[in-house]
């Protein structure tokens, strides 16, 4: 038995709530490796800084702030002096980073500065290990996570993961309790990346998969995956277990408990996920596992805000073939991921995710630019992307009034049915989102 334990931003968010992590990790012998996040707040500072919008007293307070985040975790362990410095040596380099930005850097200098977080973290977090009485020591996970160089959304080489893993990590397995940091790798260039904005669930289902865990715990502040986003809606229950697909369209689809890519290792290889709280580990939590027991038509609604619709028209399409390719060639060319598609017979719609305090490729004035050379293009912001998430939907009766009969007073702009069995996508205006919600978790929930 061999566990992967992944500890969220307000897990290791202060001294008391790292404690009632290592107490977890103490209660279960099998967990053996841990990934943690950044402390909470933490990461939302490194963005802004990674920014280029601070006057340098603005980016001198934020480095502070930060400073004080971790210096008050510290003050707790013998081992503070120590852990300072380490910390001190972290800051010292973003200070370095923030005063060299330049345009042509900004991409790989915004990765260097978002991995800081975690860096201090991981280091702290050991430390209130050991004081729980536990033999355990710090890996800079960098040597393992090797990822090309798409800066703000590396993909990460799950070969040499692998087989790096075998070498290097597994063997101290055997002795140690071993925490590594989420969320950051390493390119062949030797420079630091990151896998995106939440991506530390990501990065501690691939460790499981590499180290050949059987099991993987994402540590939160929620007793498990909700109905919907227990913020939006108070109603809203955990739910006991529920199936890869639809936790993975869950994730998919802005449930921000986890970050999308996360089930995918643990689809591929097999090994049960279970998410809880790390304030209340007694309270239990959701399993996400292959096979479930129940197969509800509808099992939760999950929302994405910040979408961008964008919509290319051309009558040459009519009839003609090959328009979608050309489309999708200079998407890809610029590194954009697609996420619903309608199409007409002489237009296609098309929506992408664009969060704010991400660093990744947005819809920028030149992808317009070449669409324009193709067909007419219009871009809509301010959306969100509403995902009804559940089993065998694509061939349900009654979805119609269930759904849509209960937000008639809504403006949904565009709707998205029939290619998974798992979801039922729609986008409506950024300002009606949270009610719809809302109103349907409360007629096909409670
Ligand atoms: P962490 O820092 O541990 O990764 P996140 O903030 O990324 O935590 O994710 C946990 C949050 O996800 C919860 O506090 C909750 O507000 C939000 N969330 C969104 N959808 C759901 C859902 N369906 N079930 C539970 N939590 C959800
Ligand atoms: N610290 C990173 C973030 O806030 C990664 C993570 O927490 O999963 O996005
Ligand atoms: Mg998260």
């Amino acid at each position: 038995m061999l566990n992967v334990a992944k500890f969220g931003g307000t897990s290791v968010a202060d001294y008391d709530a790292m404690v009632r992590c290592a107490n977890i990790i103490k209660s279960q012998p099998e967990t053996k490796l841990v990934a943690v996040s950044a402390s909470s707040g933490v990461t939302n500072h490194l963005v802004t800084l990674s920014q280029q919008i601070l006057s340098v007293e603005e980016q001198t307070q934020i480095i502070e702030q930060i400073r004080k985040i971790q210096y008050n975790i510290t003050q707790h362990l013998t081992v503070e002096t120590e852990l300072n410095l380490i910390i001190d040596q972290v800051l010292t380099s973003l200070i370095e980073l923030t005063t060299q930005q330049n345009t042509l850097q900004t991409a790989k200098t915004a990765d260097a500065i978002l991995a800081c977080g975690e860096q201090m973290s991981s280091q702290i977090f050991a430390q209130v290990l050991k004081t729980v009485g536990l033999n355990c020591l710090c890996f800079d996970v960098r040597n393992v996570m090797k990822t090309n160089s798409l800066y703000g959304k590396a993909v990460v080489d799950i070969e040499q993961l692998a087989s790096n893993c075998a070498s290097q990590l597994s063997p101290l397995l055997q002795e140690h309790v071993v925490v590594t940091q989420g969320f950051i790798g390493r390119d062949g260039l030797d420079n630091t990346t990151t896998l995106g904005r939440g991506g530390s669930d990501y990065s501690a289902a691939l460790l499981a998969e590499a180290v050949n865990a059987t099991g993987l715990s994402i540590w939160t502040d929620v007793v498990g995956i909700f109905t919907t986003d227990p913020r939006i809606a108070s109603s809203a229950r955990a739910i006991p277990e529920i199936s890869f697909g639809e936790a993975a369209e869950m994730a998919t689809f802005g449930a921000k408990i986890l970050h999308p890519a996360t089930l995918i290792p643990a689809m591929r290889s097999d090994i049960p996920v279970f998410v809880g709280s790390s304030r209340e580990p007694e309270a239990g939590g959701t399993q996400i596992r292959q096979e479930v027991a129940s197969k509800p038509t509808y099992r939760s609604i999950a929302i994405r805000k910040e979408q961008t619709l964008v919509t290319v028209k051309s009558p040459a399409m009519l009839h003609a073939s090959g328009f979608l390719v050309q489309v999708f060639s200079i998407l890809a060319k610029h590194e954009l991921s697609v996420d619903l598609i309608t199409t007409s017979e002489i237009s296609v719609a098309l929506t992408f995710d664009n969060p704010t305090g991400s660093t990744q490729a947005l819809i920028t004035q030149a992808v317009v630019e070449e669409l324009e050379q193709l067909c007419e293009v219009t871009v809509e912001h301010g959306l969100s992307l509403v995902a009804v998430v559940g089993n065998n939907l694509h061939a349900s009766i009654g979805l119609g009034s269930d759904i849509f009969d209960n937000i008639s007073d809504v403006h949904i702009r565009m709707i998205c049915h029939g290619a998974s069995a798992n979801n039922l996508c729609f986008l409506v205006n950024e300002k009606d989102g949270n009610k719809v919600v809302e109103t349907l978790h409360d007629k096909l929930f409670v």
